[in-house]
């Protein structure tokens, strides 16, 4: 009997050991996960690991007391909304994206999957957090090279269509008005002939800085440039009145009739047509406004080239205009 009690005592102890051990563990590996981890009551943060204080770039010991949602610079209120479901016992489909409050140091760009926690009393949440920094940036950089036409670096014609008919389909008060320049250099071929078609890409690569410069000038235009064929350009150019527009356009067929292309076979200028539309009323998409500017272009290497013609059914302040 004496014995027996001896045994049923130093497995109980063993047990409890155990126990205290398997708990001791958890809380290392917790502290060790490589995934930013927080227990959150609605007052603020009662445990966070190692990876969540680098993530909120704090030292280990100053996140409890804190509130996550301090820590965030942008979408704090998914981050709260989503918080508040997991206080209420549900796991949102839709993890959170939200870049963190940083000290001047680079941005930090973290995934949160929040969860309701079994626990006695106050409701308590577990909060994941996710470093996604290095893959926003590759998913950036992708996104970057799928807009942008890779010889000018203006954007591509898939690109500028698309926002082309986002910008048609915004039907409101805000930006009742919206102009489309199409651009296309005038005799090209020969400039390919004359000079080489490296001289002809440096030409295309002058055009575009040619244009950007003239939209950069004025900070209120909000105008999206794209290369949408081999020596074609268009400029969208919404919310602006029909002179300004024209000036606009006017300016731009000077600033590249006014610049040089250096190449190895020589000095040389070149210029523009640009036909211009306006959305009105009648058009039912931004195809039709696009083959209107198209026909002004048409219009315009008809007549003589180098100048900015007016679609007929757009509002303008002229049909079109010679170069002075
Ligand atoms: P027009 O005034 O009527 O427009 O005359 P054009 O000679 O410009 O006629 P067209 O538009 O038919 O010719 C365009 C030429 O542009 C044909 C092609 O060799 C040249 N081109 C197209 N893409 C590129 C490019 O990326 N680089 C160079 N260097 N040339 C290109
Ligand atoms: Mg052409
Ligand atoms: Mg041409």
């Amino acid at each position: 009997m004496f014995l027996d009690d001896d045994e049923a005592l130093e497995a109980a102890q063993l047990t409890k050991q155990t126990l205290v051990d398997t708990q001791e563990r958890m809380g290392m590996m917790l502290d060790l996960m490589p995934m930013g981890f927080l227990i959150h009551t609605k007052q603020g943060i009662i445990f966070g690991n190692q990876e969540a204080a680098r993530l909120l770039q704090v030292r280990q010991n100053e996140v409890v007391g804190r509130h996550f949602l301090d820590f965030l610079a942008t979408h704090v209120e998914e981050a709260a909304k989503q918080m508040e479901e997991a206080f209420h016992g549900r796991i949102s489909v839709e993890p959170t994206e939200a870049e963190v409050r940083t000290n001047g140091g680079p941005t930090r760009t973290i995934k949160l999957i929040a969860g309701a926690l079994p626990w006695e009393g106050n409701p308590v949440v577990q909060l994941l957090l996710q470093d996604i920094t290095d893959l926003k940036t590759i998913q950036d950089r992708l996104h970057l090279l799928a807009v942008t036409d890779e010889l000018t670096g203006a954007f591509n014609r898939r690109h500028a269509f698309t926002i082309g008919h986002r910008l048609f389909d915004a039907r409101n008060a805000a930006s009742p008005r919206l102009a489309l320049a199409v651009l296309d250099v005038d005799h090209f071929k020969r400039v390919n002939d004359t000079y080489g078609h490296s001289a002809g890409d440096a030409a295309l690569k002058m055009l575009t800085q040619s244009i950007q410069a003239v939209i950069e000038a004025d900070p209120s235009l909000n105008a999206t440039l794209a290369r949408v064929g081999g020596e074609e350009f268009m400029i969208l150019l919404p919310g602006m009145a029909p002179e300004a527009v024209h000036e606009t356009c006017e300016q731009i067929r000077l600033e590249i009739e006014r610049r040089h292309v250096l190449s190895t076979a020589g000095t040389f200028q070149i210029t523009v047509s640009i036909g211009v539309a306006w959305r009105n009323e009648m058009d039912s998409s931004f195809d039709i406004l696009y083959s209107k500017a198209d026909s002004a272009l048409y219009e315009a290497k008809a007549v003589g080239r180098n100048r900015v013609c007016f679609d007929d059914s757009s509002q303008s302040p002229s049909k079109s205009r010679m170069p002075t």
